[in-house]
């Protein structure tokens, strides 16, 4: 019976030595140690073997037992050690893959523009509103002091929806919608898109404007000319010269075109300003009597000022673009100069 015991433990041992899995490891457990198994098995049949020889036997069996249990964990242990090795093994990171790179979106040269115009007005009291770009033939036009004949109404200019709905020529009509709703004092700016069938390397047929207008007690145009040149000297920087034109337009009177001097040429004459040295930025004027009537304002109680400039327009001339149609074509290579 201990011959037996011995040719177990080696048996045992050596096939342990060859298991290279926890499901072999775990099958030499069962069919040694199990409950059936073959160690379990000799040592219940202890019966067999002489008294004498009994205790020497019993105490041979459990400590064989307890080697190959030991034996077992100890290879089981390492199996799984080396389980976890080739698992970080086949983890690791190669640090010579290029990484991915994450690409920023930038906010547009046009919306860049609005919202420093924005803050500038903002500073001097301003309220920032919006109005409907689908408008109202009356309010686009008519409200405005615009007639039924003015050439700005012509087919050639004016995108219509219908007889008396249009893509909104101008935001002056945010003007008139907020007029209507509040008495003074008026201190708003509107910006947003507006539509004119127009198409060459300054027009587009969609473009942005921002108008402002202030209405009070005894604003004068002094007051038109002060704000103007505090804001074109904030966009433009403090030694900008500019210059007041008299101009038409229906709804002010009188009416004031501004320019700058050219910032490309310093006004010695260049390609950009038509050699005459100036850039026209702005319109303005003091709110036409005939427009606060259609609103319901006293023009003998209340005076006021409008302006309105074309934020392309500012663009192209601040970061010195040619075209404007650069700005639409949302070429990523253009738009990350900015
Ligand atoms: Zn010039």
């Amino acid at each position: 019976m201990i011959d037996d015991l011995q040719h177990l433990e080696i048996n045992a041992l050596a096939e342990l030595e060859q298991s290279t899995n926890e499901d072999q490891a775990q099958a030499v457990r069962t069919k040694y140690l199990g409950r059936k198994g073959l160690l379990t098995t000799l040592l219940r049949n202890i019966a067999q073997v002489p008294d004498d020889e009994k205790p020497l036997f019993g105490k041979r069996c459990n400590e064989a037992k307890d080697i190959l249990s030991a034996k077992i964990d100890e290879v089981l242990l390492q199996q799984l050690l080396r389980k976890k090795s080739e698992g970080l093994l086949k983890e690791k990171i190669d640090v010579t893959i290029p990484g991915r790179i994450i690409k920023f979106g930038r906010v547009h040269p046009v919306i860049q523009i609005r919202r420093e115009i924005c803050a500038i007005f903002a500073s001097f009291g301003f309220s920032i509103v919006e109005g409907p770009e689908v408008e109202l033939d009356y309010y686009n036009f008519e409200a405005l002091n615009i007639p039924k004949d003015h050439p700005a109404r012509d087919m050639q200019d004016t995108f219509y929806i219908e007889e008396n709905i249009v893509l909104r020529t101008h935001t002056s009509p945010v003007q008139v919608r907020i007029m209507e709703k509040i008495q003074p004092p008026v201190r708003i700016l509107s910006p947003g898109r507006v539509y004119r069938r127009d198409s060459d390397v300054s027009h587009t047929p969609m473009f942005h404007q921002i108008e402002g207008l202030l209405v009070d007690k005894g604003v004068s145009f002094a007051d038109l000319k002060g704000m103007l040149t505090a804001f074109l000297k904030k966009i433009f920087g403090m030694n900008t010269k500019l210059r007041f034109r008299p101009s038409f337009f229906p709804f002010t009177e009188p009416s004031a075109e501004v320019d700058i001097r050219c910032v490309m040429c310093g006004g010695s004459g260049c390609r950009v300003c038509g050699q005459s040295g100036w850039l026209e930025i702005l319109g303005s004027g003091m709110v036409d009597p005939a427009v606060f009537h259609n609103v319901g304002y006293d023009s003998e109680e209340y005076t006021g000022f409008a302006f309105g400039l074309g934020l392309e327009r500012i663009a192209m001339l601040k970061y010195g673009v040619s075209d404007i149609r650069l700005f639409f074509e949302n070429d990523i290579r253009f738009l990350k100069q900015f």
